[in-house]
């Protein structure tokens, strides 16, 4: 199928999209790496009166450490999160997620602030940002807006970003000390979205305890959700273990079923993947040097 007839406007600087977006509002969609919006815009399903390419932005593609804070531009191709050793040494989880998305093709045109931006419930980088506490930098003709990861997801395909907002960077904060992360998902194949996935980030003091816990899970809610009962788990030295994580997440949560899969099915499989992420995790800080 072929999408009905729309604008196409390729702003050369991010002003100059900006204000493209604030005179056009709803009718406009941009377009990053096309991967969801072109799909969308075929079956008929987006039908925006004008498109806003933003490939042309270089700004968007830069991406640098300072200070504490890895700075990824918008148009980081998930490629770039698989394969980068910035990536890799700043934000290991970001690289250990992106080979679960799609398939080479998709990860070589898909974009980082497009996957956020879509909100897809089953997409592995939404929780990531969120298991990171990561900031979404939108900005505007109105100025420039920091969200935090945990207020950027509002619902199933849904953020808080404006109808004229850009998203133009993503701020990760770069782990300091003894800190570990792991990722983990079930799909039918690889490449399929997930039908659950996990996320856990941890820190370990110098005498091994943990100070500070992230666990997230994917593909179980509207949004990825924290688990705040598992993270407390953690903090509290496990008493009972790494299958009370486990327990906890099941507790936790309240999938909703989908075509493929019952609630249960992702309710169990969730908790399973919640328990290995946190040992995988436990496993990356223990390795990592006081
Ligand atoms: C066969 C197939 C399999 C896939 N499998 C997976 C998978 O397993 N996991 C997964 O996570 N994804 C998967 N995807 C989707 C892929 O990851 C997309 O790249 C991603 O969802 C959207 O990124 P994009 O850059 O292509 O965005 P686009 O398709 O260009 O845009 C998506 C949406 O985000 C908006 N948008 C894009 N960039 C911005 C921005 N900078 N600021 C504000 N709004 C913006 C657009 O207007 C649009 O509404 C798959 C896609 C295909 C076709």
């Amino acid at each position: 199928m072929k999408p009905p007839a729309f604008a196409y406007h390729r702003p050369e600087t991010v002003g100059e999209a900006l204000d493209l977006l604030a005179e056009l509002g709803e009718e406009a969609k941009i377009l990053a790496g096309g991967q969801s919006l072109v799909p969308l815009m075929n079956f008929r399903l987006a039908v925006p009166a004008h498109v806003v390419d933003v490939n042309g932005l270089t700004e968007l593609t830069l991406s640098a450490q300072r200070g504490g804070v890895l700075r990824l531009g918008a148009l980081t191709r998930h490629r770039e999160l698989e394969r980068s050793p910035l990536v890799a040494g700043a934000a290991p989880l970001l690289a250990a997620a992106a080979p679960f998305i799609g398939h080479p093709q998709i990860r070589s045109m898909g974009t980082l602030g497009g996957s956020l931006s879509h909100a897809d419930p089953s997409a592995e980088l939404p929780g990531c940002v969120l298991a990171l506490d990561a900031t979404v930098v939108a900005a505007s003709a109105r100025g420039e807006r920091r969200i935090p990861a945990g207020e950027f997801f509002a619902s199933h395909f849904t953020t808080t970003l404006e109808s004229d907002e850009l998203l133009v960077a993503v701020e990760v904060p770069v782990p300091a000390g003894r800190v570990g992360c792991a990722f983990t998902e079930v799909a039918a194949r690889h490449g399929d979205f997930a039908l659950a996935g996990a996320a856990a980030v941890v820190t370990l003091d110098d005498a091994g305890v943990v100070t500070d816990a992230r666990v997230v899970c994917a593909a179980v809610a509207p949004t990825p959700v924290r688990v705040a009962a598992a993270e407390k788990l953690l903090t509290a030295g496990l008493p009972g273990g790494l299958t009370e994580v486990e327990t906890a997440v099941q507790d936790s949560l309240d999938p909703t079923p989908e075509l493929k899969v019952s609630a249960r099915y992702k309710r169990r499989t969730a908790g399973v993947l919640a328990r290995r992420a946190v040992e995988a995790a436990l496993a990356d800080a223990e390795g990592r040097a006081a």
